[in-house]
């Protein structure tokens, strides 16, 4: 049998040339988009404003699949860590978040396992599977929001994978999360995480979208960068630094610079004003995180009172900085811990 095209993922050009090949008239793609995103209904028979015809054409050719659920872990601070089956076998974790404010963040992966093994994370131990595909991506969302009842209104690229290392994919899944006529989620609320693939910063800048683009820097000098993340011998602080402030020039946006303190290792005075003096000048914020301890990675968490010191020290030399409120650390689903594994 022929294999049913799966529709979550697919463009609004993607619907004009399936609804071509059906040979329907092209209105109908709209139809069909705003029934996936919009109103996210996961059965063709309820798309009611589609002709009988078309349904039974759609039911045929086509599928809608949420992820499925293989185990979920409640924070105490109401975070909830999803581990979901593809159909492939292979596995992926989101993180939902909801705030007292209101919001509901959701914290999604864009690959399964990381090519870049960062010393620091649990994501990287075992290598890079594969990429997503935008449907597996945006498909976090559509699930989660399922799962909880609740409408997600952020969106985070922090979870297993380096986002621009699957560049074309995430793109579309962030223009299918934005679109008005779909999830019109404002790209003000999507923040994307990277270790610092300069090449696809660039090529990002040129995009000019106001998503908030964060890089994950945790070093300021090349010796102890490269060692943390090996990525930094290719794309090394002198040239990170130049595409991060022709990224805001570009955009006009604000880059955050995510710094995950390690006892004894990049905490030190010394350590925050080299990144000061890094920084300086450009429009930047810094997010300290306190690094999140990983089994079988000999990295200490920080007392929080050295972690105080090193955002004073930032302070007093006009570098903006917060230390990140953490979320979900007694499951396991704190940034840089999310594996993808069952049995923990
Ligand atoms: N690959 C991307 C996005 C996923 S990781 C990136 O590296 O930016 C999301 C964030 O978690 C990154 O800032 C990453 O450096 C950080 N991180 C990874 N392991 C961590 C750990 N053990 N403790 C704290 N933060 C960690
Ligand atoms: Fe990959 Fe990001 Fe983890 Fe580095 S920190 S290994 S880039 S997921």
């Amino acid at each position: 049998m022929e294999e049913r095209m799966e529709l979550i993922g697919s463009d609004i050009s993607d619907l004009e040339n399936l609804i071509k090949e059906l040979d329907q008239p092209k209105f109908r793609a709209k139809q069909l988009f705003s029934w996936l995103y919009n109103k996210k209904v996961d059965k063709i028979k309820e798309m009611t404003n589609l002709s009988k015809e078309l349904r039974a054409k759609l039911e045929k050719k086509t599928r809608i699949e949420r992820l499925k659920l293989i185990k979920s872990q409640e924070s105490s601070d109401g975070t909830v860590k999803y581990l979901f089956g593809l159909s492939d076998g292979n596995k992926i974790e989101s993180v939902y978040m909801p705030y007292r404010d209101g919001r509901r963040s959701i914290c999604i992966s864009t690959q399964v396992g990381c090519g870049m093994g960062c010393n620091f994370c649990a994501t990287g131990l075992h290598g890079l599977s594969r990429n997503l595909t935008a449907g597996e991506i945006v498909n976090q969302i559509l699930t989660v929001e399922d799962i909880t009842g609740e409408e997600i209104s952020n969106v985070v690229f922090m979870g297993m994978g380096e986002p621009l290392a699957n560049y074309d994919r995430v793109l579309k899944a962030i223009r299918l999360i934005n679109s008005e006529q779909g999830m019109n989620i404002g790209m003000r609320r999507i923040t994307l995480s990277t270790c610092g693939l300069i090449p696809q910063i660039e090529s990002l800048a040129q995009e000019k979208l106001q998503l908030t683009l964060a890089i994950s820097l945790h070093a300021a000098n090349n010796k102890l960068r490269s060692q943390m993340m090996p990525i930094n011998a290719k794309y090394p602080v002198e040239e990170l630094i130049p595409a991060c402030k022709r990224y805001t020039e570009l955009t006009g946006r604000r880059i955050t610079f995510e710094y995950a303190i390690v006892d004894g290792l990049n905490d030190s005075y010394a350590h925050a004003r080299e990144l000061a003096k890094l920084l300086r000048g450009m429009l930047a914020h810094v997010n300290l995180i306190p690094i999140n301890e990983v089994e079988g990675i000999d990295y200490t968490r920080p007392q929080r009172r050295s972690i105080n010191l090193f955002k004073e020290e930032l302070d007093k030399l006009n570098i903006p900085a917060t230390i990140r409120v953490e979320r979900g650390g007694d499951i396991d689903a704190a940034c840089g811990q999310l594996q993808g594994k069952e049995d923990r």
